[in-house]
C-alpha cells in the first residue's frame, strides 16, 4: 500500500505475456479482485480474440499454424483444488460450462486387460475432479477475462503476436511495458531465462531450462463412436468412460513377467509403459500412451532455432505406436490404431527453484514457465490456478504512485517486493511437492530432490494437494 508521498496513487499496470491457462486465470482474477489494469500478450492467434498476425514457431513444436484450435485440443484433468479455484473465479457448474466430464470412478489394470474393480474417487460439489478439454477452459477464461458485461475492468488480450521479446527492468514484453510482468509464456523458457539470469543465477541454470524425463508419449483424442466396439470397456453393461465418468489406465511393468520382484520400485516405475483414457467431453476420450524413450525416438524431435528439440512430433503412425506396445491386449492395443491422429510428445519437466521472481520485482513467473511437471499426476493446470489465486490476491491492496518524482515512483518497489516474497512463500513448497512426487512416480527422481521431500506416500500426497482451498484460506491457517 502507498503510505507514504501526495496521496495521488492508481492501480498498476499490469502486463501478462503468454495467454495459455496460467496467464489467462491470472488475469481473470486480477479484474475480479483488483482495480489494477491488465492486458495479455499471446504470441498465437486465440480464437474469439482479436489482432492475428505471423506466428514464430518456437523450439516448443507448437504447430505452424496462427491459431490455437481450441476446439481439437489435448484433454486435461482438473484435479479438485483446480476447480476449487475456479469456483472462486465465478465457474457454479463445472462440468456444464467446461463442457467436461466429471470424474467419478478410476479402473486401473494390467496391460493383459483382467479387470479389476473400478474405486470410486470422492466428490465435493464445490472441488469437483473434471476431464475437459484445454481448450474449453481457456475459452471459458478468455470470456471471464474480456465480457463488458461483467464486473471489473475488462482486460484486453492482444493475441497472433509472434514470439515476443522482453526486458524485465522495463516490465515490457514486445513494446508494451507496465509496472509488473508476468511472465505465463510456459515451456518456451523466455520468462524463465530473463528472471533466472536477472537472479544472477550463471547460464548453465537458465540456458538449459527443463528437464527431459526418460519417456516419451503418444495422444490422440477418440471420438466416443469409436469405442462402441470396445467391449472390453464395458463394465455392469455400461460404457464406464463416458457417462459415468472413468479414468481407465493400463500398465505393464516388465519387472512382473521377468519374476524380479526384488527390483527397487523407482527402477521399475521407469520401465513401464501405461495406457491413460478419459473422456473429455459426450463427443471426446483423451488417451495417452506412455512409454521409456530411447536414444531413436528422441532424435526424431526436430531441433528448433535455438538448439532445443521440439517437444511434439505432430502425426505419427498409429501402426507405429501400436508395435511398441505389443505387450498389452489387443483390444487395449487396438485404441491407438482406433485414433484418427496422434502427436508423440516429449515428456519434460523444470528444476524446482529458490525463488520466481526478479531481483528488481519487476518480473515473476508462473504456470509451466515457473514449475513445469510431469503429467502422471494431473496437476500442471491446476498448479496454474493456483498461482492466479495467489498472485491476485496479493497483488490486490498495492497502488503505484501517480508523481514522476523519483522518489514517490520508487515506493512501489518495496511492496512488489513483499508481496512477491509472500507468493513464493505461499506457492514454491505446493508446486515443487507436485513437481518430485511425479518424479517419483516416473522413477526419475534424482537423489538431492528425493531428500528434500516430506511425503512419498500418494494418499497423503493427494489430501495435501486436493484439499487446498484457496490463499486465503492457506494465509489464514499458515500466517507468512
Ligand atoms: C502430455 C501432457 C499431458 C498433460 N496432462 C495434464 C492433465 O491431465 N492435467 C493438467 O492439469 N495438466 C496437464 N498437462 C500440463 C498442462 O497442460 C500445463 O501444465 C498447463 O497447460 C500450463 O499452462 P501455462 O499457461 O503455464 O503454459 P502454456 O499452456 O504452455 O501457455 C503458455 C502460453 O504462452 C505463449 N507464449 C510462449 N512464449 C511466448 C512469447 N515469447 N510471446 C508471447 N506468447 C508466448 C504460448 O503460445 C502459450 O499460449 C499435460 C501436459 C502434457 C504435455
Amino acid at each position: 500500500m502507498m503510505t507514504k508521498g501526495t496521496g495521488h496513487e492508481r492501480p498498476l499496470d499490469i502486463v501478462i505475456l503468454g495467454g495459455g491457462i496460467a496467464g489467462l486465470a491470472t488475469a481473470v482474477a486480477l479484474r475480479q479482485r483488483t482495480p489494477h489494469h491488465v492486458t495479455v500478450l499471446e504470441r498465437a492467434a486465440l480464437q474469439g480474440c482479436s489482432n492475428h498476425s505471423r506466428r514464430t514457431v518456437e523450439d516448443d513444436g507448437a504447430p505452424p499454424s496462427e491459431t490455437q484450435h481450441l476446439d481439437t485440443d489435448y484433454g486435461i484433468a482438473l484435479a479438485p483444488n483446480g476447480s476449487y479455484i475456479l469456483g472462486l473465479l465465478g465457474m457454479k457448474d463445472h462440468a456444464r460450462e467446461l463442457r467436461g466430464i466429471q470424474l467419478n470412478y478410476w479402473a486401473l489394470r494390467p496391460a493383459s486387460d483382467e479387470e479389476v474393480p473400478a474405486s470410486q474417487f470422492p466428490t465435493d460439489p464445490l472441488a469437483p475432479a473434471i476431464f475437459c478439454s484445454r481448450g474449453a477452459l481457456i475459452r471459458w477464461l478468455i470470456k471471464a477475462a474480456t465480457d463488458e458485461s461483467l464486473p471489473g475492468t475488462p482486460v484486453t488480450i492482444e493475441s497472433g503476436l509472434g514470439s515476443l521479446k522482453i526486458d524485465i527492468r522495463s516490465a515490457k514484453a514486445g513494446s508494451k511495458s507496465g509496472d509488473l510482468l508476468i511472465l505465463a509464456d510456459g515451456l518456451t523458457k523466455t520468462g524463465r531465462a530473463a528472471v533466472l539470469a536477472n537472479q544472477g543465477l550463471p547460464p548453465e541454470h537458465w540456458e538449459d531450462a527443463y528437464i527431459t524425463a526418460p519417456q516419451v508419449a503418444y495422444m490422440g483424442l477418440l471420438p466416443v463412436s469409436a469405442l462402441s466396439k470396445h467391449s472390453h470397456l464395458l463394465m455392469d453393461g455400461k460404457l464406464q468412460l463416458q457417462p459415468n465418468g472413468t479414468l481407465m489406465n493400463w500398465t505393464w511393468d516388465p519387472a512382473d513377467e521377468e519374476g524380479n520382484v526384488e527390483e527397487d520400485p523407482m527402477r521399475r516405475a521407469a520401465k513401464q509403459q501405461r495406457l491413460i483414457l478419459y473422456p473429455i467431453s459426450k463427443e471426446h476420450v483423451q488417451l495417452f500412451a506412455y512409454l521409456p524413450s530411447t536414444p531413436e525416438l528422441l532424435a526424431r524431435f526436430q531441433r528448433g532455432a535455438r538448439g532445443g528439440r521440439a517437444a511434439f512430433i505432430r502425426n505419427v503412425s498409429s501402426e507405429e505406436a501400436a508395435h511398441h506396445f505389443a505387450a498389452f491386449a489387443p483390444n487395449v492395443r487396438e485404441l491407438l490404431t482406433a485414433c484418427p491422429k496422434l502427436d508423440l510428445a516429449q515428456i519434460r519437466d523444470a528444476p524446482t527453484l529458490a525463488s520466481w521472481h526478479s531481483n528488481d520485482a519487476r518480473a515473476v513467473i508462473i504456470g509451466d514457465a515457473a514449475h513445469a511437471a510431469l503429467p502422471h499426476t494431473g496437476q500442471g493446470s491446476s498448479q496454474a490456478l493456483e498461482d492466479a489465486d495467489a498472485l491476485s490476491h496479493l497483488l490486490r491492496p498495492l497502488r503505484a504512485a501517480t508523481s514522476t518524482c523519483p522518489e514517490e515512483s520508487e515506493i512501489l518497489v518495496p511492496q512488489l517486493a513483499a508481496a512477491l516474497k509472500t507468493f513464493d512463500s505461499v506457492r514454491l513448497p505446493r508446486a515443487h511437492l507436485t513437481q518430485r512426487i511425479a518424479r517419483l512416480f516416473n522413477g526419475c527422481i534424482d537423489p538431492a530432490e528425493l531428500q528434500q521431500m516430506d511425503c512419498f506416500d500418494f494418499e497423503e500426497y493427494n489430501v495435501r494437494v486436493m484439499s487446498y482451498r484457496g490463499v486465503e484460506a492457506h494465509l489464514a491457517q499458515n500466517p507468512a
